[in-house]
């Protein structure tokens, strides 16, 4: 057996790098076990953040063909070389995925390569070496979930991972499953020129997400060229060399029908990845959906063993995997890490950007809390009009009794950038009231969120 550490981390995505990071400053002594040759996990690699590189190359490409003219900009010969834009994709992950090894580096953790199994509570083996710690963690993230009938080949069957490495731009893309992955990566395409159908399973988009919102989100895409079929299962796909057959079938019933596509890209949800981590033998409990089982402080069942990110239960985001990471380490340092899964925001990165916190209309009726609403359009906004962005609007809601902010919607431009400040407000207990008498920098698009916090009181001033 090796010398000894204070933690070993299993998985080096957001969440096992980052609490190895917070770890060693606390001052443990770190390992962090990873399997694939570069740092960073699903996100750094095959996740956020080669998505968001073939976002903007994509969103430059369709500016410039589609609304550069507007602007007296006349660009001729507008011209897509593919290549370049996934060679550029991948130096955007190369240098993001070494920028963690260099902090590896700089705060001394140890990168165990090779896939760890969990041999006994404070025991990793990792290629026959045997290495022992307090405490381990398991972050080893999530993958794909199935289909039924669905076989993902990554050549015409994709998941995301095959999604961003298309090497030519198909003439139809069927997207299975209207969820964040699938409509980004939909957009993609459908910029570059691709027919793009989005089969769904249940009759709206983006599940979970404000009801309005969403409505309007999907009227948005419609508009730029997506199509939907909503209310579809589908229940079986025939790939062969020239592309691939879906079969589906209404949900309510009714008779089969066939969808030809040059690629599917099946995008139905994530699954946490527990393969090979010797689970069973040591008999870690799992929730009734796969997920590794926690307390409030990421304990699992088993003493010294703690599990984070998209291995357990919450909603499969960067950000979530990475407080998680932050609060655990500062728990295992005698510190009192805590993650707010009240105001954990989540952002879609089409054009225009789509963010959301917080509760919903749909969940605030459901508890039986009254709320007010208040709206503004990106419509009556000076800079969204200078920009040419004016699809959309910040929604906000707050308590009908206090006046307290409990939930945030915005579709429009950045609105990724514009849920920070209120989630900032949230975290501090904000009302709409304080949100609305913030001095906001005129001509900005945030003066639209301050609109909104002076609609909830009834008073918006340029509307
Ligand atoms: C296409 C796509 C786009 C996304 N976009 C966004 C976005 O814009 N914003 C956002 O917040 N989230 C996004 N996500 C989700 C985000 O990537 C995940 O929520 C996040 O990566 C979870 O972090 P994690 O550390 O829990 O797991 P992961 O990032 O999955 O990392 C787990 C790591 O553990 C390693 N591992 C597994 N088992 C072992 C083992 N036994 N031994 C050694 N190593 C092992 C894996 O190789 C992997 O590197 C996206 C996901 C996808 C697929």
């Amino acid at each position: 057996m090796s010398e000894p550490f204070d933690v070993i981390i299993i998985g080096a995505g957001p969440a096992g790098y980052v609490c190895a990071i917070r770890a060693a400053q606390l001052g443990l002594r770190v390992a962090c076990v990873e399997k694939r040759e570069t740092l960073g996990g699903t996100c750094l690699n095959v996740g956020c953040i080669p998505s968001k590189a073939l976002l903007q190359s994509s969103e430059e490409y369709e500016h410039t063909r589609l609304a550069l003219a507007d602007h007296g900009v006349i660009v001729d010969g507008v011209r897509l070389d593919l290549a370049r834009m996934q060679a550029r994709k991948a130096e955007v992950v190369e240098a993001n995925t070494k920028g963690i090894e260099f902090l590896f580096r700089k705060h001394k953790i140890t990168w165990l390569k090779g896939a760890g199994r969990i041999v006994a509570p404070g025991q990793v083996d990792v290629g026959g070496t045997v290495h022992a710690a307090r405490h381990v963690v398991i972050a080893t993230g999530s993958e794909s979930s199935p289909l039924a009938g669905v076989t993902v080949d990554e050549q015409r069957i994709v998941s995301s991972t095959g999604a961003l490495t298309l090497d030519r731009v198909p003439d139809h893309l069927v997207v299975i499953g209207a969820g964040v992955i699938g409509l980004e990566l939909g957009s993609v395409w459908r910029r570059l020129g691709c027919k793009v159908t989005v089969v769904e399973y249940l009759d709206r988009i983006v599940p979970g997400m404000d009801n309005e919102l969403a409505r309007h989100f999907q009227r948005i895409l419609t508009k730029q060229g997506m199509t939907f079929r909503l209310g579809c299962k589908v229940t079986g796909a025939t790939a062969s060399d020239t592309g691939v057959t879906l079969a589906m079938e209404p949900v309510k019933g009714g008779p089969e029908e066939e969808l030809s596509a040059d690629i599917v890209l099946l995008s139905v949800g994530r699954r946490p990845y527990l393969d090979g981590l010797g689970l069973d033998a040591i008999g870690v409990a799992l929730d009734e959906r796969g997920r590794i089982r926690t307390d409030s402080h990421y304990a699992t069942n088993i003493p010294g063993i703690h599990a984070i990110g998209d291995a357990i239960a919450g909603p499969m985001l960067a950000h979530k995997a990475e407080d998680e990471g932050v609060a655990l380490a500062e728990r295992l340092a005698g510190k009192a890490g805590h993650v707010n899964y009240g105001v954990i925001p989540g952002v879609i990165y089409t054009w225009p950007e789509v963010a959301t916190l917080g509760e919903t209309e749909e969940s605030l009726k459901a508890a039986g809390i009254a709320y007010d609403v208040g709206k503004f359009p990106f419509t009556a906004n000076g800079r969204a009009r200078a920009m040419g962005a004016v699809d959309g609007f910040v929604k906000l809601l707050a308590d009908r009794a206090t006046d307290r902010l409990l939930g945030a919607h915005i579709v429009g431009p950045d609105a990724g950038g514009l849920i920070a400040e209120l989630a900032t407000a949230m975290e501090f207990g904000a009302s709409a009231e304080d949100v609305a008498r913030v001095c906001h920098a005129h001509p900005t698009l945030s003066e639209a969120v301050r609109e909104a916090a002076l609609a909830v009181g009834g008073r918006p001033l340029h509307i």
